[in-house]
């Protein structure tokens, strides 16, 4: 088949599911060739939700330390990497205009840290090839003879991306039938979990609600460490949250059989071989050195400061989540992520079976699929199975 950057000519028709990350920035790029007409069809009202709510309305764009270790599946994200890394993805935004700022852990923001800027930077690059039709839901899909008929705005398309994201952060009544005409589909999903979201801790105690402090977190499974990182924490009224327990999260969603786990908290996280017994020789209580609601812990429960430990219960759920795992599965992709066993359809973003951890992993698979699907349809079908 001619790549669409020769066919100068003929109008090429495409519809972009979805107007989150993933649907927008294929649209800016998509939007440079004027032989393309983009249809972006979003169920809600507002497009970006999610983008302009992320990293605290800051949003972490990408990280300078991207890898597929990051990531529920490395195996497929490494692949990815070899294609669009990091730099492509950030002189993509550049070339759109978005200058932006690195912190000293790696993290990528906007500049100007207001997430909402970035929607108006993509925006601002769609030209008047792109239509952007709020509040249609797509409910069905189905490939003719001339191309893929889409329910919910009975119009045919040359190509069709799917960008839906899943329920994450959603309320009940929001996320129910999430995603669900998917199974117009003959194609393998695997069932959505909240990830990167808090614990609910068994005996916790209520006196921490919220205490928000600094601390090393290792979470074990019996005796097998599976995670340690070093952050803030967030006491909540029944467990525990924030960046490095998303984190550990991420870890725990992941695993088949949770048996067994739990948190080893030190909140003497600035010297990890700090001697409490000679500190308390000198001084009556831990208040110089902990938290004042740890101390008010330590006083009363005679809490080990160093190893506090705190059995899970369970993850909080999706309304709390950041991302969910599971999705359609990677085996059903083409390394440009064309569906194998459908003809000109692609699925982009979170509602892939990938999910990373805190950091700017999950914008930046969401901007990376987003980008060779930009270069699949406009320069061809390299690494197509059909
Ligand atoms: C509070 C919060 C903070 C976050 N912070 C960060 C961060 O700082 N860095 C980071 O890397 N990640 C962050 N994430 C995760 C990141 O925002 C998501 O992974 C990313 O936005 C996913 O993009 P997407 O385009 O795949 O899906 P989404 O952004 O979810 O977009 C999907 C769109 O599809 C629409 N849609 C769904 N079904 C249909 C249908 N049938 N028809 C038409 N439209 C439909 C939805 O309404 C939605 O607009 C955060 C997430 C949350 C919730």
């Amino acid at each position: 088949m001619l790549s669409l950057h020769k066919q100068k000519k003929i109008k090429v028709k495409i519809a972009i599911v979805g107007a989150g990350a993933a649907g927008l920035f294929l649209a800016a790029l998509l939007s440079k060739h004027p032989q393309l007409q983009i249809y972006v069809l979003e169920k809600s009202t507002k497009t970006g939700t999610k983008l302009k709510a992320s990293g605290g309305g800051k949003a972490n764009l990408l990280n300078a330390h991207i890898s597929g270790d990051c990531y529920n599946n490395a195996a497929f994200v490494n692949k990815l990497l070899q294609q669009v890394d990091g730099n492509k993805v950030l002189q993509a935004f550049h070339d759109m205009g978005l200058a932006t700022v690195t912190d000293e852990e790696g993290r990528i923001y906007p500049a100007s840290l207001y997430a909402p800027a970035v929607v108006e930077v993509l925006y601002a690059n769609m030209k008047n090839n792109v239509h952007i039709l709020t509040e249609t839901e797509v409910k069905t899909l189905e490939y003719r003879s001339s191309g893929w008929h889409v329910g919910g705005v009975d119009m045919f398309f040359d190509r069709l991306v799917l960008a839906t994201g899943t329920p994450a952060g959603m309320i009940r009544k929001n996320r129910a039938g999430y995603n669900d005409y998917l199974s117009c589909l003959d194609i393998k999903i695997n069932a959505y979990k909240p990830s990167l979201t808090g614990f609910k801790i068994k005996h916790y105690p209520a006196m921490l609600h919220g205490c928000r402090t600094r601390a090393v977190v290792k979470l074990w499974q019996g005796k097998t460490l599976l995670f340690e990182e070093r952050g803030e924490l967030t006491f909540k009224e029944d467990g525990v949250s924030g960046i490095v327990i998303l984190n550990a999260s991420a870890i725990y969603n992941r695993l088949k059989n949770k048996n067994g786990c739990y948190l080893m908290v030190n909140f003497l996280y600035y010297d990890e071989r700090f001697d409490i017994q000679q500190y308390l020789q000198q001084h009556a209580s831990l208040c110089g050195v902990v938290h004042p609601k740890i101390n008010e812990l330590y006083c009363k429960q005679h809490i080990d400061v160093q190893n506090y430990r705190m059995d899970i219960e369970e993850p909080y759920d999706y309304e709390f989540a950041q991302v969910c795992t599971g999705g359609i599965d990677t085996e059903e992709l083409t390394a440009d992520f064309e569906l194998k066993a459908y003809p000109h359809l692609y699925a982009i973003g979170e509602m892939l079976d990938i999910d990373g951890v805190c950091g700017g992993y999950n914008l930046f698979f969401a901007f990376a699929s987003a980008y060779t699907v930009a270069q699949n349809i406009v320069y061809g079908d390299k690494n197509s199975e059909h």
